[in-house]
C-alpha cells in the first residue's frame, strides 16, 4: 500500500508542491502549524529515521539541502525556522513515511512544550 505521502509524490492526491528534485519532493502541510509550514518528503518510501540505512545517505544529506533551499525561496531564510523530524509513538509521527517539517514566519516558541 503506498503511503499518503506517495500519493501525493505521484500526482494521484492533491497539494501545493513547493520543490521537487530527484530524491526528495515538498508540499504544503495540509494542518499547517505557522505561517511557512512545509513538509519535506522523500521520493522513496523510508517509514521512519530508524529505517533510513547507509544507502539512503544521499537522500538524508537531501533532506537538509532542500530544506536550505526552500527556506530561502519562502523568505525566511534570514529571519529563522525550525526543521523536525518526528519518529515512532513517543516523537509524535502520524505519518510513517519519513517527512522533515520545516516552520517558520513567526518566532515558533519553545522547542518542546514541558510537561
Ligand atoms: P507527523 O506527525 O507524522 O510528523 O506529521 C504529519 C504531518 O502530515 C502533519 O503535520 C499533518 O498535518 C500532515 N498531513 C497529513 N495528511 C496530509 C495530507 O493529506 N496532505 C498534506 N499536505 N499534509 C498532510
Amino acid at each position: 500500500m503506498p503511503t499518503i505521502f506517495s500519493k501525493i509524490i505521484s500526482g494521484e492526491l492533491p497539494s501545493d508542491i513547493v520543490y521537487r528534485d530527484d530524491l526528495v519532493t515538498a508540499f504544503r502541510d495540509i494542518n499547517p502549524l505557522a505561517p511557512t509550514h512545509i513538509l519535506i518528503v522523500p521520493n522513496k518510501e523510508i517509514a521512519t529515521v530508524n529505517d533510513l540505512t547507509d544507502d539512503d545517505e544521499r537522500i538524508a544529506g537531501r533532506l537538509f539541502l532542500a530544506a536550505r533551499r526552500i527556506a530561502e525561496q519562502e523568505g525566511i531564510a534570514q529571519d529563522g525556522y525550525r526543521l523536525i523530524v518526528n519518529c515512532n509513538r513517543d516523537g509524535g509521527q502520524e505519518v510513517y513515511h519519513l517527512h522533515m517539517h520545516l516552520l517558520g514566519g513567526r518566532p515558533i516558541g519553545p522547542m518542546v512544550v514541558r510537561h
